[in-house]
């Protein structure tokens, strides 16, 4: 098996899945893998062309609106098409569904960054070509698409007619029954203008409510002797290229699509000529080096190589290259749930990113982490509305779904309530500033967010009779238990921020006294409030059950009755599509790792013994209903040494999506679980952990792995870890001298 690419034979089989699969993506633009031709009619298909932060905004409608409940809800767009090219020899139009497939073959790959496609076709008249698609986004130029198209005849001369097509009168999907897909309006784009320039023809496409822009332009290339003629119709255009066809001579068509939006530029019919001019000066291979590069580089501090496991190996060079796909590289983007593969869960930002994907960059990427985190900062006003709209006076409280920055969750006791957003948020500014010790990065922006966060945290938490600090009426990461008191992770979640709060202010400050005195300016903030954060921190309760040495989830889950799983048929999971929320709330099942959770990110809050038991009991109950759960706990099976389950784990994370494991890859992937993939490793397997700043290792490989090898971007340090069996060997490959594990190292140590 070639690990670096995903390969498909069978085009007959779950088409919709292998479009979200074979999609390509540079985290501005994505495409779908739809083929180019199109298909028969009764295949379920979503052929989608997305860009990242470019949404249609709708009025939410309920039966029953209370005060602050959302106003409108934002969606990705399923925006201009420019995949279609229509191919026809002798008049016979080629399709797989006529004529014979000879064969089929299609590639993802992801050291080149390209999707291939390969079929000998014979027409119904016996005419036999070969044609090999290939697809680019390119990393280096963000909005330009690419289709080469190339065509040999085998056994015949003739007339070839490609007819590509730009078209906007596009829907996105709709699914009534599903929340993890979308429900918004379908129809959201209005062509306002179709023009044609030369040999370029441009849509330009309006969302109703948003008030965003969206223009694709497209131009070809194709042998000399060949004609083009141009059709604009009213939302569309269609360029027809027609030559003669040769036996044995390969012809060749490139379809430059460029796409340019009013969030990126003001005027993005102007930007978008430009740039199309721009890239027509090269040609397909120019942009496929330079993809290749940029993956050179991609790969160099990312690949991590597991020698022994062909599957697992292939799993996550998947799942890495479709991380880099979905991350947004700008300010106005950042991770959907599903990346730009799909339009499941609407096209949202969650907590997902931080907690699950951010680690990945973090460690061998930085500033794609630090924009993930820039994202956050320009969303901030929002976040101090928001705040002000749930009654709190101060602070800032950021949504749990969005794109553009407004709350879009319908359903506040699994939406708003889960107020750990704002704490997985803090978790990440603290990380990455423990990580890459970016002081600029905490002056500009990380310290504002810090302390707006922790006002708001401090706000809606109070002190007890006994002195405790508690938070109320809150949801935890678990969907299948909503609106408590004390949920053991947002406590301790909030706990961490306002312990190290303090310490991070005063620290800057020695460096940056003015810089702070701006911010405090700025938010008027008082260094007082830095001592209530600290008591808080001290004070935070953290629900813990004495006699059973466990920490319940919160304050009442221990008094629940536990879900009937004996008496609980396969088909009734996941429990969300078959039970209401108040059923499942009454329980205690678990969708997903909570305390869990908690106990992986801040592991130095209680004990060993303590995380044992924790992880046996709510092992029993968990459903893994949701994606992000199986990672954590094959982390955690590793800290207390259940290395088999650790590996089980660990392969429901990583395959998640190649092997549809939940049975909905077709709506899109499941980026956080793929950032799972990489913590799984680097967190399980091999046990690192950064505790008060210091880096350490506990390896231990699952049997079948004869090593793994990679690398982490730790302090402006390059280290090389390689692992056998229990050990593990480090090179500092780069940078000042460090200490792992209490040892210290240098490079050619
Ligand atoms: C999970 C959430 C997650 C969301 C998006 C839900 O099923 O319960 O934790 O943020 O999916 O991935």
């Amino acid at each position: 098996m070639n690990s670096w690419i995903l390969k498909d034979n069978n085009y007959k089989e779950s088409y919709q899945l292998k479009e979200t699969l074979f999609s390509i993506a540079n985290g501005y633009l994505g495409v779908r893998g739809s083929f180019e031709e199109g298909l028969n009619k009764d295949i379920p298909t979503v052929r989608g062309t997305y860009i990242n932060g470019f949404y249609e905004k709708e009025e939410i409608i309920y039966g029953e609106k209370l005060y602050g409940f959302p106003d409108n809800s934002e969606s990705i767009l399923n925006v201009i098409d420019t995949q279609g090219i229509k191919i026809k020899i002798n008049e016979e139009e080629f399709s797989l569904d006529t004529g014979e497939v000879l064969s089929f073959e299609r590639v993802l790959n992801f050291k080149k960054g390209i999707a291939t496609r390969t079929v000998h076709w014979r027409s119904p008249k016996g005419n036999e070509i070969n044609i090999k698609f290939k697809r680019l986004i390119s990393f280096v130029q963000k909005e330009l698409f690419l289709i080469q198209i190339e065509i040999e005849a085998l056994n015949f001369n003739g007339v070839i007619e490609t007819v590509s097509t730009i078209d906007g009168d596009i829907s996105n999907i709709v699914v009534e029954n599903d929340p993890r897909v979308g429900s918004a309006n379908a129809k959201a784009l209005d062509v306002i203008r179709v023009k044609q320039e030369n040999n370029c023809s441009f849509v330009e496409a309006k969302t109703k409510n948003s008030n965003l822009t969206v223009v694709s332009g497209i131009s070809h290339k194709y042998p000399k002797d060949f004609k083009e003629t141009i059709l604009t119709q009213h939302n569309s255009s269609k360029h027809i290229i027609k030559g003669n066809l040769i036996q044995g001579v390969k012809n060749a068509f490139t379809k430059y699509a460029v796409y340019t939006d009013t969030v990126r530029y003001k005027d993005e019919m102007y930007k978008n000529v430009e740039i199309l001019n721009s890239v027509l000066a090269y040609d397909f291979n120019h942009f496929t080096s330079l993809q290749e590069n940029y993956l050179n580089d991609f790969w160099k501090f990312s690949n991590i190589e597991i020698n022994g496991d062909a599957e697992m190996q292939q799993a996550i060079r998947f799942n890495m290259f479709h991380l880099l796909q979905s991350a947004g590289k700008d300010k106005w983007s950042n991770i959907s749930a599903k990346g730009l593969s799909g339009e499941g869960y609407e096209g949202h930002y969650f907590w997902d990113t931080e907690i699950y994907i951010f680690p990945f960059f973090l460690f061998t990427n930085p500033d794609l982490a630090k924009n993930l985190l820039n994202y956050r900062f320009t969303i901030l006003d929002f976040a101090r509305k928001r705040a002000k709209q749930m009654g709190h006076t101060i602070g800032a409280l950021y949504p749990w779904r969005t794109i553009a920055g407004e709350e879009c969750s319908p359903f506040f006791p699994a939406g708003t309530a889960q107020y750990h957003i704002n704490v997985d948020i803090a978790y990440s500014i603290i990380q990455y500033f423990e990580v890459t010790e970016d002081v600029n990065f905490m002056v500009e922006k990380g310290l504002e967010m810090l302390v707006e966060i922790a006002r708001l945290m401090h706000h809606i938490g109070h002190f007890r009779n006994d002195n405790k600090f508690c938070i109320d009426a809150v949801t935890g990461p678990d969907e299948y238990t909503c609106i408590v008191n004390n949920n053991y992770y947002t406590n301790v979640l909030t706990k961490n921020l306002f312990d190290k709060i303090g310490v991070i202010w005063n620290k800057i400050k020695e460096s940056h006294k003015g810089k702070l005195e701006e911010i405090s300016a700025k938010i008027k903030f008082n260094e007082e409030e830095l001592i209530n954060f600290e008591k808080a921190g001290k004070e935070m309760y953290l629900p813990f059950d004495k006699e059973r040495k466990l920490h319940p989830q919160d304050d009442s889950f221990f008094n629940k009755k536990v879900w009937d799983f004996e008496n609980t048929p396969k088909e009734k999971y996941p429990l969300l599509l078959n039970y209401h929320p108040l059923t499942l709330y009454r329980h205690q099942v678990c969708k997903q790792a909570d305390t869990i959770l908690a106990h992986f990110l801040l592991e130095e809050e209680t004990e060993l013994e303590f995380i044992e038991n924790d992880f046996n009991y709510y092992e029993k109950i968990t459903t893994h209903d949701s994606s992000l759960s199986t990672c954590i706990f094959s982390i955690m099976a590793n800290r207390i040494g259940e290395y088999e389950k650790a590996y089980d784990y660990f392969m429901n994370t990583s395959r998640l999506d190649i092997d549809n494991l939940h049975h909905n890859t077709e709506n899109g992937i499941h980026t956080a679980c793929m950032g799972g993939s990489w913590m799984s490793i680097v967190f399980g397997f091999a046990g690192m952990r950064v505790i008060n700043g210091e880096l350490s290792f506990r390896p231990n490989l699952p049997k079948k792995w004869k090593s793994l090898n990679f690398k982490i971007n730790f302090k402006n340090r390059i280290l090389n870890c390689y692992l056998e069996t229990n050990t593990i060997e480090i090179k500092l490959l780069d940078g000042q001298p460090l200490k792992v594990n209490n040892n210290l190292i240098a490079v050619n140590d």
